[in-house]
């Protein structure tokens, strides 16, 4: 196992923060990871799992010693009728995971194209874009369990995937790290396009509906909306869009005739978060090294050498903002160091 002492992790995150680590661990397979757990140079240290960085904010320099995921691996189970099953190692890129499925046309992940980060990191919040979530086209995972040193598998139900959400973010939390994901993608796929503007794309172009020009699409209208982290340090979402009961909604809906709304289920409205932010006058705010993006409101950013607690700070008061304008608590969906 490759041990790096005393190192920036500036590169290890997509905020850009120049947080110091004492020791960082590049993890390649099952048995290092268990080494790090298990020998006596680490066994003592606290330990704080690591993927691609993309949904992190070090506000300090860290005192644990950091397990970089690079298990890689991609093989295909099995192929049954339309039905693909495809067992990935945690440290894979999840976008050049995407890019591999459109090249053998297996279905299911389009929609999630350039979402930064590893494969491993992808069911701890249920990534989500455009109408897909990670949940649809999951099997089972296979985690290393940190108290009894075992793999162990879950299957969807046990990882309790919810809105940008799951077992691994809830109870399940700093008891597991995943080593690989397992895929239920299709050679048939039903197309979803009525999620932002991806179906007007198709149309204005004239495009043949498939995997390979949903991605097109997706990666375009990320490309023009999204601040791109190797150009500004960002999170992506800094917050989850909340979900309110209707009460509150009815009453917000008097008082704002424009605000936009989308049913999740009987009886709750999720907003989004970057109308509530635009409102509350946030949007393209700088302070020195760090703001609120100028397109996306819901991205915090750094612009060079902003500190991970003045964003931390800033997030702080776009959320004490929020709650007293609209009575909405806004959740950090990003994981604070
Ligand atoms: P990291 O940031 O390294 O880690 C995230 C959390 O998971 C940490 O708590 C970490 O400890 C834990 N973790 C990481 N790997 C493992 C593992 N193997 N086992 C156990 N725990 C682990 N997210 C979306 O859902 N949808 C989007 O559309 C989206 N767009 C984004 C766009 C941009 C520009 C950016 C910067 C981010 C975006 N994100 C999006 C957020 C982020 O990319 C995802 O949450 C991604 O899954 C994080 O992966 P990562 O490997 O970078 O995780
Ligand atoms: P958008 O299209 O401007 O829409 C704003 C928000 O409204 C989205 O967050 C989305 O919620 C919701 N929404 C839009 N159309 C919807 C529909 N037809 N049904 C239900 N909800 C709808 O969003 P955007 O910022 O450009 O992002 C596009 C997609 O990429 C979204 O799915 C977003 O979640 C995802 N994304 C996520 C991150 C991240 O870091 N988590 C970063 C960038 C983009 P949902 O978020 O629930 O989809």
């Amino acid at each position: 196992m490759f041990v790096k002492k005393n190192i920036s992790l500036k590169s290890y995150n997509t905020f850009g923060i120049d947080a110091r680590a004492q020791f960082l661990l590049e993890i390649e397979n099952d048995e290092q990871l268990s080494e790090a757990f298990k020998s006596s140079q680490f066994r003592a240290l606290p330990k704080l799992v690591l993927g691609g960085g993309s949904n992190v904010l070090f506000t300090k320099n860290q005192r644990k010693a950091i397990l970089k995921i690079n298990i890689r691996g991609i093989e295909v189970l099995d192929q049954k009728n339309n039905d693909v099953r495809v067992k990935v190692g945690a440290g894979e890129a999840w976008h050049q995971f995407v890019l591999w499925c459109l090249d053998h046309d297996f279905g299911g992940v389009e929609n999630l194209s350039l979402i930064p980060g590893t494969v491993g990191a992808a069911p701890i919040q249920n990534i989500g874009a455009y109408g897909v979530e990670l949940k649809d086209v999951f099997e089972s995972l296979e985690a290393y369990e940190i108290k009894s040193g075992k793999i162990r598998s879950f299957n969807k139900e046990q990882c309790q995937f919810d809105y940008r959400h799951s077992f691994f973010k809830g109870r399940g939390k700093d008891q597991f790290v995943i080593t690989s994901v397992t895929f239920m993608l299709t050679t048939r796929p039903i197309f979803n396009v009525s999620y932002g503007g991806i179906q007007q794309m198709i149309d204005e172009k004239e495009l043949e509906l498939n995997i390979r020009n949903i991605s097109e699409s997706v990666i375009h209208i990320r490309q023009t909306k999204l601040p791109d982290p190797i150009k500004i340090g960002n999170a992506g979402s800094f917050f989850k869009n909340p979900i309110i009961e209707k009460p509150l909604y009815d009453a917000l809906s008097l008082i704002y005739e424009d605000l936009p709304h989308y049913p999740v289920d009987l009886g709750s409205i999720k907003i989004p978060a970057a109308w509530l932010i635009e409102q509350c006058g946030w949007k393209g705010k700088r302070m020195d090294q760090i703001g609120v993006h100028e397109r996306q409101p819901l991205v915090l950013v750094n612009y060079g050498e902003g500190k991970g607690k003045e964003i931390l700070k800033l997030s702080e008061q776009i959320q004490a903002s929020i709650q007293k304008k609209f009575g909405i608590e806004l959740a950090r969906e990003v994981n604070v160091f």
